[in-house]
């Protein structure tokens, strides 16, 4: 594959927390490993496209969430693209969308079954501050910034993303996100991938098929971060 092809879904409703940045940083990143990229924005009233590499899924206020998942259930183009191989990264009211249900606005609402997750409602404190964690399938240390009111419990068939060390994650101070092949579901805002460029260039090797050696931005005093 010469060239990833990044959709970035919903921006006009996921756009909330910044998570939009994730596709640059992923176009940002490419160009270390000599990959061309293209972001392609999917609105709410267009299908979305079926062919991309890389899906991305940002945080959002719960009426804006369920517009979301509406527009998701209109065909199974995510399902089929994620069934072919293609990577998903879904952040937050994302992440809450790709599990088996959650609430929003009072009521609990199905998602798309893509992560055996379950978001239930909070209590009357949302879960904002910093996160760090360490990703024991991915051998990654991940932080970013967290800011929600849903707690995410792991079904059966679930593995969590990353282990947390601080912050909430999940909402039991244990666990942040979860993952499935190539479908990566996070608390994680900063945007997550400005602030973990090698989880950036993780997904990047997953969309090509091939490893991709990491390779450090100088310009970039990422260990601010991890500070
Ligand atoms: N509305 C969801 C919650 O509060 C998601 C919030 C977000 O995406 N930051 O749990």
């Amino acid at each position: 594959m010469s060239q990833i092809k990044i959709i970035r879904i919903h921006n006009e409703l996921l756009g909330t927390y910044g998570d939009q940045g994730n596709a640059e940083v992923l176009a940002y990143r490419a160009k270390f490993h000599d990959i061309a990229t293209t972001i392609t924005d999917i609105s709410y009233e267009q299908p979305l496209p079926r062919d991309g590499n890389i899906y991305l899924l940002g945080g959002a206020e719960d009426a804006a969430q369920l517009l979301s998942l509406e527009a998701l259930n209109r065909d199974r183009a995510l399902k089929d693209a994620i069934t072919d191989g293609a990577v998903l990264l879904a952040v937050c009211a994302g992440f809450q969308i790709i599990g088996n249900s959650f609430w929003a606005n009072g009521r609990q609402a199905d998602g798309l079954a893509l992560l055996d997750v379950e978001s239930l409602p909070g209590g009357k404190t949302r879960f904002v501050g910093e996160v760090r964690a360490h990703s024991n399938s991915l051998n990654l240390d991940l932080n970013g910034f967290e800011n929600h009111s849903g707690k995410t419990i792991l079904g059966p068939s679930a593995q969590a993303l990353s282990t947390v060390s601080s912050g909430f994650g999940n909402g039991d101070s244990k666990t942040d996100g979860a993952v499935l092949g190539n479908v990566f579901g996070t608390y994680m805002h900063g945007p997550i991938l400005a602030r973990n460029p090698q989880f950036a260039d993780l997904l990047l090797a997953r969309a090509i098929g091939r490893p991709l050696s990491f390779v450090e931005d100088k310009s970039i005093p990422y260990k601010f971060f991890n500070a």
